[in-house]
């Protein structure tokens, strides 16, 4: 039996019977036996569906942040922002599928004509994370299900109920069952889901499982993307404005209480900006108002997973005994719930956990440098590479810092953004694959290159 707790009240609300070996086989089958019909359907049905989900998100908008906000803790402006958002995604998919998955005529050699023709994987699994539910799984869904393939489902335990939300607008919206199915469970479900002659598995979650997820389908030769963490760093130059990029970074670093895959988990500033930037930093994080994520006015809520609060105490106690100061925060907090008071932590270094794994809470380690040679060196010393952002007045200084990263998005006055035009990808430890963007579709196919002689 599973159960869903509220992490602000701890009440349980919601329990379900995780699926059996018996009903995820059974599903399969039928998503195995159906796949080369859906596949057939005419793009424009499959599309009408889609587009009939999103009018269904966007009717349902209050509602179903509600459900994000009560099961995850996610403070309900930030659910209320991320449903809305997923219309935009879904626009994207919808306006560029066609061109996404056309045959491309590459002309005649030697009396042989030359094209590529993409086509479905198969049936895939979409393993997913809880900390932005609409936006992860549904980068994987909705792109998987418009190239013909069909998914099976398994969301977070911990954002099950926005998982059966997903799971029953898409059929409402006249996605057939068989096309799609949503397997409610922990990670024995995940691990079953992998055991099934699968033809592709799209994971988003920690490198942890992620490494569970590639040891398991090895063997099996299957398109594989893994969407892993992070220890995004942020570098704020001397000519940068200590004002604009402190309030630009403590949201990178903060909002949904650090809960992001590409929150700003470590910054580095230039000395001769350095305590101009921290005091701003400090009266930014100040002016966060932590309590009930219901309340409007909230911007952190408790962390979702109870398991994390121990990690972040680790954290602080590890960096507190090798020499670095705590500037606020440091602790659990409140009577009930998951709650962490946001931290900030100075006089870091790379001898300290914080600085080095990824934290998934609010806690930030502030470090100063004397030049763009430290900065750069200290933003590489990760074997994470999801995200980096700069601030400086100049682009061209920024551009040559961001360039000598090994990370797959580089921001420039910006930070925790995420747009569906652009590819979403990481290197190293944060992981494998493309979603999002042009890429991003094409990843639910496979290419077939044809070489075509008419007989004379
Ligand atoms: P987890 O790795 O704990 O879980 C991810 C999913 O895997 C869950 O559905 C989980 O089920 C399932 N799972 C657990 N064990 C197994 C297994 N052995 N085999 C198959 N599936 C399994 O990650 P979280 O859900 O806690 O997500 C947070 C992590 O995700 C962070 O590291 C974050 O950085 C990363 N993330 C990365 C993103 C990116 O775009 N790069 C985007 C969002 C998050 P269950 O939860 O039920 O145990």
């Amino acid at each position: 039996m599973l159960e869903v707790r509220n992490p602000y009240s701890s009440e349980v609300i919601g329990t379900f019977d995780a699926k059996t070996k018996e009903t995820i086989c059974s599903e399969f089958s039928a998503a195995q036996k159906f796949q080369s019909s859906w596949q057939k359907t005419p793009l424009g049905q499959r599309m009408r569906a889609i587009s009939q989900f999103k009018d269904l998100l966007k009717k349902e908008e209050s509602a179903l942040a509600r459900v994000l906000c009560q099961e995850t803790g996610k403070p309900i402006n930030q659910a209320l922002a991320e449903v809305s958002a997923t219309g935009e995604r879904l626009d994207f998919f919808l306006n560029h599928i066609e061109d996404a998955i056309g045959d491309q005529n590459l002309g005649v050699r030697r009396g042989v004509s030359e094209f590529i023709s993409l086509e479905p994987l198969g049936v895939i699994a979409n393993i997913s994370a809880w900390n932005y539910p609409y936006f992860v799984g549904l980068n994987v869904i909705v792109p998987a299900l418009l190239t013909g393939n069909c998914v099976l489902y398994k969301p977070s335990e911990f954002a099950t109920l926005t998982g059966l939300n997903i799971n029953r607008l898409l059929h409402e919206s006249g996605i057939p069952k068989r096309a799609f199915s949503c397997f409610v469970g922990g990670g024995e479900v995940g691990q079953e889901l992998l055991s099934l002659p699968i033809n592709g598995v799209f994971f988003t979650g920690s490198l942890a499982t992620g490494k569970k997820v590639a040891e398991a389908v090895s063997g099996k030769m299957i398109r594989t993307q893994l969407e892993l963490g992070g220890k995004d760093p942020g570098y704020v130059c001397e000519d940068a404005s200590p004002i604009t990029s402190a309030k630009s970074l403590s949201g990178g670093a903060f909002y949904n209480a650090g809960q992001s895959c590409c929150a700003v988990e470590r910054i580095y500033v230039h000395e001769a900006v350095y305590e101009e930037f921290l005091s701003a930093f400090v009266s930014s994080v100040k002016g966060f108002e932590i309590g009930d994520p219901l309340k409007k006015s909230t911007y952190i809520g408790p962390l979702t997973r109870p398991a994390q609060m121990r990690l972040l105490e680790d954290q602080v106690a590890d960096a507190s005994s090798k020499g670095a100061k705590i500037i606020c925060g440091g602790q659990r907090v409140g009577r009930h719930g998951n709650f962490f008071e946001p931290t900030i932590l100075v006089d870091v270094n790379h001898d300290m956990r914080v600085m080095r794994e990824e934290s998934f809470g609010p806690i930030i380690g502030i470090q100063k440098v004397s030049d763009d040679d430290e900065a750069t060196f200290l933003m590489n010393d990760t074997s994470y590479g999801l995200t980096a952002c700069v601030f400086s007045r100049s682009q061209q200084r920024a551009g040559k810092i961001l360039s000598g990263l090994k990370v797959g998005t580089a921001y420039w006055n910006c930070c925790d953004r995420v747009s569906p035009y652009l590819p979403w990808t990481g290197r190293n430890n944060s992981g494998m694959g493309v979603t999002l963007s042009i890429e991003g579709i094409r990843a639910f196919m496979a290419p077939k290159a044809w070489h075509m002689r008419g007989l004379r």
